[in-house]
């Protein structure tokens, strides 16, 4: 049976992070073990007749510094590629028709996008008094009591889902959106927070967007995975699934489809119902803490278009959302070869709408037909494109984005009890600190310094 001083299971990018790091923390005796044939777990891209396609997420955003830092350890800067200056416009379907979000305050107050009822009620933003502090409320709550009903289905409902693909009745706002539960904590309110950081020239992002430019690299965000895959080498099993695992004298040993496995130090890298499977015998308790965080399932439909098939309304800049509100099936769409133009061939555009979530998510689970003509009659309705498209690439995320339900931060604080229990198992994935990939990357960081420590002891 092989020994190893540490063992990652799951090879996405929580996984792969993680065991770069712990090749820089100095732990050369590692093993990363991946279930699927291929590394990389939701990012991947495909490459279809002159087109690059992105299966989950298209890029990271450069205002925090980790991904970054990654990509320089890596030696990977020549290949970033940022997003286009034209994505500083996106769009909200509003009332039947594409509308730009605006980029300033005053241009927002200035839009059609809110009723002046809705705006007026936003500014009264000013004098609701905060949540006590170990409130944990529903977005929907949080939205509903600050800045109104409009303001929560207009901006709010279609943020939470281009983000989380959440529902804003389930997300809890703290766990969900840490920066805004702390403003309304710090300064007792979101205008109040946001005056006090222009005070102090800390003031970052916008109505637009949450600050930061999307970034990716030249042949998609594959080009990162490869690159970690390549410094682990042989260090890195695809084809081997973890089954389950026991303790035995302060070792972990790993049943999976290649053999056991024994290690000091175990990071579970896998979605948390994985993670769950994995420790069902060991750790039922902690087990079934993990088995209840939910996923929603998301579809991704790429299309491509002739460039002269979308002139009624050019795909120029990062896309739109839709609120639920307006009925459609999708919850919006990436216009990826205005992002990232290399994305398709000359005179093509690439799109990608997205379907499901947990706002509905039976829809994402259609069949592939199914969820062209939802997405084709979507995109007539909201960018007038009657065409058939050239090119069909369908993804479908059955449990794709974890969601960070309200009672998520009470659920993370029981499962580090737990935990003090079982020395030298730690838990990293997108399923509990942050879904975006800086964040998986930072959390990577973290866990390999728990690592290295662990071991020192
Ligand atoms: C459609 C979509 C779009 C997104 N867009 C963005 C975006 O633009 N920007 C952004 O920052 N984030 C985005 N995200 C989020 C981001 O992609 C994820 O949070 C991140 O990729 C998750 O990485 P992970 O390693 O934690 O999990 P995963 O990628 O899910 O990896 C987990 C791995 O564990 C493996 N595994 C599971 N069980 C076992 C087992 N028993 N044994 C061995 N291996 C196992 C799986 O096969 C998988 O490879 C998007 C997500 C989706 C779904």
């Amino acid at each position: 049976m092989k020994e190893y001083q540490a063992v990652v299971v799951g090879g996405g990018i929580s996984g792969l992070a993680t065991a770069h790091y712990l090749l820089k923390e100095g732990i050369d005796s590692l093993v990363l073990l991946e279930a699927a044939p291929h590394l990389g777990g939701k990012m991947r891209t495909r490459y279809v007749e002159g087109y690059i396609i992105e299966e989950g997420p298209n890029g990271f955003l450069d205002n925090k510094p980790h991904t970054l830092e990654l990509v320089r350890e890596l030696n990977l800067e020549g290949e970033l590629y940022p997003a286009s200056d034209e994505t500083n416009k996106r769009y909200l379907f509003v009332r039947g028709r594409l509308k730009p979000i605006p980029l300033s305050p005053p241009a927002f107050f200035l839009s059609p996008i809110l009723s002046p009822w809705g705006k007026a009620r936003l500014l009264m933003e000013y004098l609701v008094k905060p949540a006590p502090p170990d409130a944990d409320e529903t977005l929907t709550q949080f939205a509903t009591r600050r800045l109104g009903r409009e303001a929560l289905e207009t901006l709010l409902d279609p943020m939470v889902a281009g983000v989380y693909a959440g529902n804003p009745d389930r997300v809890s706002l703290k766990s969900t959106f840490p920066t805004i539960h702390e403003l309304e904590q710090k300064y007792g309110g979101l205008i109040k927070g946001m005056l006090a950081l222009k005070r102090e020239g800390k003031a970052k992002g916008g109505p637009a967007g949450p600050g930061g430019r999307l970034t990716s690299f030249k042949k998609g965000v594959s080009q990162l995975i490869e690159a970690l895959a390549s410094e682990l080498g042989e260090k890195a099993t695809t084809q081997a699934r973890v089954i389950s695992v026991r303790r035995e004298d302060s070792r972990y040993l790993l049943e999976t489809t290649l053999g056991t496995v024994k290690t000091r130090a175990l990071v579970l890298a896998t979605p948390a119902y994985g993670a769950a499977n994995i420790l069902a015998s060991m750790a039922p308790a902690l087990a079934r803490e993990l088995a209840e965080i939910p996923y929603a399932p998301i579809s991704v439909v790429a299309l491509a278009f002739r460039k002269e098939d979308t002139l009624r309304f050019p795909p120029r800049g990062f896309g739109f959302l839709v609120p639920r509100r307006e009925g459609l099936s999708i919850l919006g769409c990436l216009w990826d070869s205005s992002i990232f133009p290399n994305r398709a061939p000359k005179g093509k555009v690439l799109l990608r709408a997205m379907v499901g979530g947990d706002r509905q998510p039976h829809l994402a689970l259609e069949s592939p037909h199914n969820l062209v003509e939802m997405v084709r009659k979507d995109l007539a309705t909201t960018m007038c494109i009657s065409t058939p498209p050239l090119l069909i690439q369908i993804f479908q995320h059955e449990k794709g984005i974890p969601q960070y339900v309200v009672g998520h931060s009470a659920r993370l604080e029981r499962m580090e009890e737990h935990l003090k229990e079982l020395p030298g198992l730690f838990l990293n994935s997108n399923a509990y600190r942050g879904i975006g990939l800086n964040d998986c990357v930072s959390n990577s960081r973290e866990t390999a310094r728990k690592v290295k420590d662990f071991l020192a002891q």
